[in-house]
């Protein structure tokens, strides 16, 4: 006998009976991975790292749990917030407020939600919050100036949610942030819900969460047609000169070069600079201090190349990138998405340009076999390589390198390819 296929629902996530029911009536047949995944977590008092984007159902895979938990408290007079969310901007505010209400329709007896935002009169807001609410959305900023005025106190919050927190951190924002979490009790459940995890996110994360469960339904990465790729054999000890040689011919005002190790940031920079670029290195071992100051050059325009590793240059917006360089190549096809999606940006046209030597050549097929787009490789002249006659991948034998284990293992994947 084959076994009977149960389609997943809300109940077996273990939402109550009226939840379930105002998920339905939505139209939601099955809860989404993202919900499948924090639901019960979420249920069991865990601690949450939620790595999605909007679409993924992320709102509802922490709106239903939470309004479970405050369905199951017993009633106060006056209300005291069991949960709050904080959410970025006004809009969102209102999106996810408007979200819970619906999803707490058929709860009895009803539970009061507050939405708090900035951007109007802060008098009606109080006066909603009379005799207290058992769960708010809230904006910082208008969180912190409602607790100044006594329309709220937090000592009964629970469970809170940071959500689009890389936007909650946003230039600006981080110190409100800051205060408005320094109002709350320390024990407590912590979800966090955010489309990246930049450095300053991660930190955020472990600050703010103990033993999380980390959900991770982030779609995989496709690269962006519209930016225009190129691979350029050279052999490896040319590849300083040929990107001078690039950022001279294309008049490039800005480029963003790509390197494996921290180490090489400094170098390649360095090196640039012996050239005449102005150039500066970017890596995560760089204070704060020195971080905001090469980006500020950078955006500025007094820096033509900027130097980074993938970790370093994880959420830096800069906008109107012309130019990324791989200098090296990533060590991951998602890199390769991550890195080439920096330029581009804002409708703008951007420009990839890989370099490629005889022995990265066999993984650099690899990036293309799963970005599913073959790309042309080119040479320079002036830069034409000597070794690539060795660049089929059985050949190998680079004088002067040793192939490594992963090298070895790189050209078999390419071969199967
Ligand atoms: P979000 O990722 O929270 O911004 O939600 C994106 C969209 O997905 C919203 O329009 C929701 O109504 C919808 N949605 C949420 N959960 C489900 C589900 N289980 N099935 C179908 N659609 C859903």
């Amino acid at each position: 006998m084959r076994p009977e296929r149960h389609p997943m629902t809300f109940d077996r996530l273990g939402l109550s009976e009226p939840l379930s029911r105002a998920a339905s009536e939505r139209g939601w047949g099955e809860p989404t991975p993202a919900q499948r995944a924090t639901i019960p977590g979420l249920l069991a008092g865990r601690d949450i790292r939620l790595q999605a984007h909007t679409g993924s159902g992320k709102t509802a895979a922490f709106a239903l749990p939470l309004l479970q938990q405050l369905s199951e408290r017993p009633p106060e007079t006056p209300r005291r917030a069991g949960a709050l969310v904080l959410v970025p901007t006004r809009e969102l505010a209102v999106q996810v407020g408007g979200i819970l209400d619906a999803l707490a329709s058929h709860l009895s007896p009803p539970l009061k939600l507050a939405c708090v935002h900035g951007g109007v009169s802060i008098n009606p807001q109080m006066m909603a919050l009379r005799g207290g609410a058992d769960l708010l959305v809230a904006t910082p900023g208008r969180l912190i100036d409602l607790v100044q005025h006594n329309a709220v106190r937090l000592g009964g919050v629970r469970t809170l949610v940071l959500d689009e927190a890389d936007r909650l951190l946003d230039t600006g924002f981080a110190d409100e942030l800051a205060q408005a979490l320094a109002l709350l009790p320390r024990r407590r459940q912590n979800v966090l819900v955010s489309a990246t995890f930049p450095p300053q996110i991660q930190a955020l994360a472990s600050r703010l969460l103990d033993d999380p469960l980390h959900v991770d339904v982030a779609p995989e990465p496709v690269a962006d047609p519209a930016i225009e790729q190129h691979a350029v054999h050279v052999d490896s000890g040319q590849r300083t000169q040929l990107l001078r040689h690039m950022i001279r011919a294309g008049a490039w005002p800005r480029v963003l070069v790509f390197v494996a190790t921290r180490h090489a940031t400094e170098h390649v920079a360095g090196k640039l600079c012996g050239l005449g670029v102005a150039a500066a290195a970017l890596h995560g071992e760089m204070s704060q201090g020195a971080r905001a100051r090469v980006l500020a050059d950078f955006r500025a325009g007094r820096l033509t190349a900027l130097v980074a590793t993938d970790m370093a240059a994880r959420g830096i917006d800069i906008a109107q990138l012309p130019v990324v360089v791989n200098y090296d190549l990533p060590r991951s096809p998602a890199d390769h998405v991550h890195r080439i999606g920096r330029t581009g940006r804002a409708g703008a046209r951007g420009l990839a340009v890989s370099f490629v030597s005889a022995t990265t050549e066999a993984h650099f097929r690899l990036i293309e076999k799963r970005q599913g787009r073959r790309v042309p490789r080119e040479q320079v002249a002036g830069f034409e390589p000597q070794s690539m006659v060795d660049a089929a991948p059985t050949t190998g034998g680079i004088k002067g390198r040793r192939k490594s284990r992963k090298d070895k293992l790189r050209e078999a994947a390419a071969r199967a390819a």
